[in-house]
C-alpha cells in the first residue's frame, strides 16, 4: 500500500511561506496515493519556474527540462513507455508564454499526459513580471502602469485545441483539487487542469481572498461536461463567478493509439539488442 511517507522528497521544500504551490504539491501527492501510484508508478516532467521546483519535491520519477518544454519531453518519455502515467508540471508563463506552441500541439494530438497549469499570473522566480495569463490592467515592474495585454484564457484555449479533459482547481479547495488531479491522470489523452493558485510575493490582486470571493464547483450546478458548447461558455466565465470542476470531458484515440510503431508494447520493455541500426547511422556519415 503506498503511502504520504512515500513521496516526500529528501529535498526541502523552499517555496515562499503561504505558495500556492505548497496545495499543488499536497494535491498531487493525494492524487498519486489515491491512485495506488508509488514512486516508480509515475513520472513527473517540469519546465522552468517556481512550479518547476515540483520534482524535487515529491518523490517519483522526474524530469526536470529547460524553459517552456516540459510538454514535448513529456510526450517524449510517454512515447517511449506509454505504460507509464506521465504528469507535465508548468507554470502560465512557462506553459502558455515560452512553452504555448507545445500547448496547442500537445493538446491537439491527445498524447495521453496529464497537465498541471500552476496558474498565478505572474512570472514568480524571476521575481514578478507580467505572465500570458494576467489581467488587462495588472502591474508589475514591467508593466508599471497596468498590461495592456488580453490574457490567454488556459481552459478555452485548452478546448478549441482539442484537449479531451479540461478542468480547472483552486488550491484553497485541497479535497477538490486532489480530485480534479486524480481525474486528469486518470484520463486517457491530454487533461488540462488550470490550477489557480495565488503567488504571495509578487500577484496582490489574485490572492486567497479573491478567489475564495468568486470560485463555485461546477458539480453543484449541474453542468454537463459532454457538452462542448456549455463547455466553451463555462470556459469563458471570469469575473465575479470562476468556474471550477470538470469542463469538458470527450474520448477520441491518443497519439499513442495510433502509431503502429507501439502496438506491440511500450518501448522501453523491448530488446533492442539485435536491432540492426546500421543502415539508419549510415545516414549520418
Ligand atoms: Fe510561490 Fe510566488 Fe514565491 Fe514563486 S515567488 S514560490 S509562485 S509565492
Amino acid at each position: 500500500m503506498v503511502e504520504a511517507a512515500d513521496f516526500k522528497a529528501r529535498k526541502a521544500v523552499d517555496w515562499c511561506k503561504g505558495c500556492g504551490n505548497y496545495g499543488i504539491l499536497a494535491a498531487l501527492r493525494g492524487a498519486l496515493m489515491d491512485l495506488g501510484l508509488g514512486p516508480d508508478g509515475a513520472v513527473v516532467v517540469s519546465g522552468i519556474g517556481c512550479s518547476a521546483k515540483m520534482p524535487h519535491f515529491v518523490n517519483v520519477n522526474g524530469f526536470h527540462a529547460i524553459h517552456g518544454r516540459a510538454l514535448p519531453v513529456a510526450t517524449g518519455i510517454r512515447l517511449a513507455n506509454h505504460s507509464l502515467p506521465v504528469i507535465a508540471v508548468t507554470g502560465d508563463g512557462d506553459g502558455l508564454g515560452i512553452g504555448g506552441a507545445h500547448f496547442v500541439h500537445t493538446a491537439r494530438r491527445n498524447v495521453d499526459i496529464a497537465h498541471i497549469l500552476h496558474n498565478n499570473a505572474v512570472y514568480g522566480l524571476t521575481t514578478g513580471q507580467v505572465a500570458p495569463t494576467a489581467a488587462r490592467g495588472f502591474k508589475t515592474k514591467t508593466t508599471p502602469r497596468g498590461s495592456p495585454e488580453e490574457p490567454i484564457n488556459p481552459t478555452a484555449l485548452a478546448l478549441v485545441c482539442g484537449a479531451t479533459f479540461v478542468a480547472r482547481a483552486f488550491v484553497g479547495d485541497m479535497a477538490h483539487t486532489r480530485e480534479m488531479f486524480r481525474r486528469a491522470i486518470e484520463h486517457r489523452g491530454y487533461a488540462l487542469v488550470d490550477t489557480l493558485q495565488p503567488c504571495v510575493t509578487f500577484n496582490r490582486v489574485n490572492t486567497y481572498e479573491w478567489y475564495q470571493h468568486r470560485v463555485y464547483r461546477l458539480d453543484k450546478e449541474g453542468h454537463d461536461p459532454s457538452s462542448y458548447e456549455r463547455a466553451l461558455l463555462r470556459a469563458h466565465e471570469w469575473g465575479d463567478r470562476i468556474p471550477v470542476g470538470v469542463i469538458y470531458q470527450t474520448t477520441r484515440p491518443t497519439l499513442e493509439d495510433q502509431l503502429i510503431g507501439l502496438q506491440r508494447g511500450p518501448l522501453a520493455a523491448r530488446d533492442i539488442t539485435k536491432v540492426d541500426i546500421s543502415s539508419a547511422l549510415r545516414e549520418f556519415e
